[in-house]
Formats: structure tokens, C-alpha cells, sequence
């Protein structure tokens, strides 16, 4: 999606909700930053190659596209748009600042510290992230007493914009509308938000990691997969009918909907999820947990 496009929803939600005009300054920062690295990102050459019938295969069988490909990242970009957002991060505030310090402290990009001194290295991070590992991340915060929502949110804006590169590539050769998993048939990565399309108000869920969108059942918890009408439900704010949460009874979790039926502008899925931040508090206060990888309600 264009970074203009982006902008400009993000001014308009800017307007109709001004209680988020610090987290939507910041992810803008974010976007803007990405969209300048993405232009100088070398990856063609590292393109994972898959066959035809593998791809039609895997889409099958419910396997993403990506899981258990070899590919590459173009190291020194993501590692230079890494050190870009941590500045970003440390500027919001000083608790974000000493998070961050801690996170540069330890996740180090030169051989010499990593020999010296039991640290993490960015390279085998950024892959293990590229590669939909993210227990990796869990693992390390543990570890290394790191705040791991802030690791989460480094690490994946990071190597997002080649991930979105690489999946953009895939898209054409794979058929979606055969798919029926209930995360994204590129990556893997659970969906930030879905939207019902059209006046029979089919679901087209939208992937939080490589931007890829896909269509899915319309009932259906895109966490457990459960698909029994007595344990699905969903409700609204009185006020916004346009938005809604969708909760699924058996695993505990959530999935935020937009009716575009209801909409006048066009839908930007990152910026859908920051305007519905009151949704994701009003879900958690219910003890229910968002489906997406990362929340902007934890910023
Ligand atoms: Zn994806
Ligand atoms: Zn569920």
C-alpha cells in the first residue's frame, strides 16, 4: 500500500479520534521509516523458489507458502532500519527509552560481542522472525529480562518490509481463494483485522506481518479454528456499528471486524487497528486475547 494512502488515513482518523494522535505520530514514524528502506532492500536474488505444484500443494494442505522455505533477508538493511526504530521507540518516552537501551544492549549485530559475551545475535533474530519462529522472541525476553512487547514491535517493523516484498512477489503464483487456513497462506501470520466486503458480507481478513489479504469463512475463530455458531458471537459499541469484535467462547480470543458496508473511506488495515484501540481494552477487560501477533493496544 502506498504511503500516501496510509497518510491520509491516518490524518482522517487523526480528526474523528484525537485521543490517538500520539500512538498514530509514532506509527507513522514507523511507516515512513519502512517505506524508505523498502526502496533500497536487495532481495531478489534470495526470492524463495517453489515450484507449481508445491505451492498448490501446500495451499491445499493448509501449509503456508513460507513455512519451511529457505530465503534470505537483506541483512544490513534490516539491521540499519532496526537501529532507525529504536531511535523512533527511545524518543516517545523515557520508560520506552530504557526498554529500548536494554534491547540494544543485548541484541547485538558484531561478532566481536557476540564472542565476547553470551548475547543475541540480530542476524539469527531477524531470521527466526522472518521464519514465523516467534517463540524465539518469547524465549529471549525471558532470558535477558527484556520487555518483550518492545522486542516484538522492533523485530517484526524490522524485517516487515522485506517479508511484505517477498509476499507481494508470491501472491500471483499462489490460488488464495482455495485457501482455507485460519492464518495467512504467505507467512503464517495470524490476520490484524478482517473486514466484511460486499452485501452478502464475505470476510477478508488481513495479514499483520506481509500485508497479504486473504478470504476466509465468514464464521470461523482465527485462532482455534473453532466454527460452532453457540461458542461464536460478537458485539458492537453503541455508538459504532462500523466496527465490531468478533470472540470466540472456546480459546478466549478476538478478532476486530470492520463493515465496509458501513464505511466512507477506504479501509487501511494498520490504521483500522490503531482507531480501535477502545475496542481491543474493552475485549481485554472481558478477559479475552487479541488474535494478532502484536496489539497497539500495548503502546
Ligand atoms: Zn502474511
Ligand atoms: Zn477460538
Amino acid at each position: 500500500m502506498k504511503l500516501e494512502k496510509i497518510k491520509l488515513r491516518i490524518n482522517s482518523i487523526r480528526t474523528a479520534y484525537p485521543m490517538y494522535d500520539e500512538l498514530l505520530t509514532f506509527f507513522e514514524k514507523i511507516v515512513t521509516k519502512q517505506d524508505e528502506f523498502k526502496q533500497q532492500i536487495q532481495i531478489e536474488s534470495s526470492f524463495p523458489d517453489i515450484e507449481e505444484s508445491k505451492v498448490k500443494k501446500k495451499i491445499e494442505a493448509g501449509i503456508p507458502l513460507l513455512e519451511d522455505e529457505e530465503f534470505e533477508l537483506d541483512f544490513p538493511s534490516t539491521s540499519q532500519l532496526f537501529d532507525a526504530l529504536c531511535e523512533i521507540t527511545k524518543a516517545q518516552n523515557d520508560k520506552l527509552r530504557n526498554e529500548v537501551q536494554k534491547i540494544e544492549r543485548t541484541v547485538k549485530e558484531s561478532n566481536v560481542d557476540l564472542r565476547l559475551k553470551s548475547l543475541v545475535s540480530r542476524e539469527e533474530l531477524f531470521r527466526k522472525v522472518a521464519h514465523n519462529e516467534l517463540d524465539y522472541i518469547d524465549k529471549i525476553s525471558d532470558e535477558f529480562s527484556l520487555n518483550e512487547s518492545v522486542l516484538t514491535l522492533l523485530t517484526l517493523n524490522s524485517v516487515k518490509p522485506s517479508i511484505e516484498l517477498i509476499a507481494h512477489q508470491l501472491q500471483d503464483s499462489v490460488d488464495i481463494e482455495s485457501w482455507s487456513g485460519i492464518s495467512c497462506p504467505i507467512c503464517g501470520s495470524p490476520p490484524v483485522i478482517s473486514e466484511l466486503r460486499g452485501e452478502e458480507g464475505r470476510r477478508i481478513l488481513f495479514c499483520s506481518f506481509c500485508s497479504t489479504d486473504w478470504q476466509g469463512r465468514r464464521i470461523m475463530c482465527y485462532h482455534c479454528g473453532n466454527t460452532d455458531h453457540q461458542t461464536l458471537r460478537y458485539f458492537y459499541t453503541q455508538e459504532e456499528e462500523k466496527y465490531r469484535i468478533d470472540v470466540c467462547d472456546k480459546c478466549k480470543h478476538y478478532l476486530k471486524t470492520l463493515d465496509s458496508r458501513k464505511f466512507d473511506g477506504e479501509i487501511v488495515p494498520s490504521v483500522e487497528d490503531i482507531a480501535t484501540l477502545h475496542l481491543d481494552i474493552l475485549a481485554e477487560g472481558e478477559n479475552y486475547q487479541n488474535v494478532a501477533l502484536t496489539s497497539a493496544a500495548h503502546f
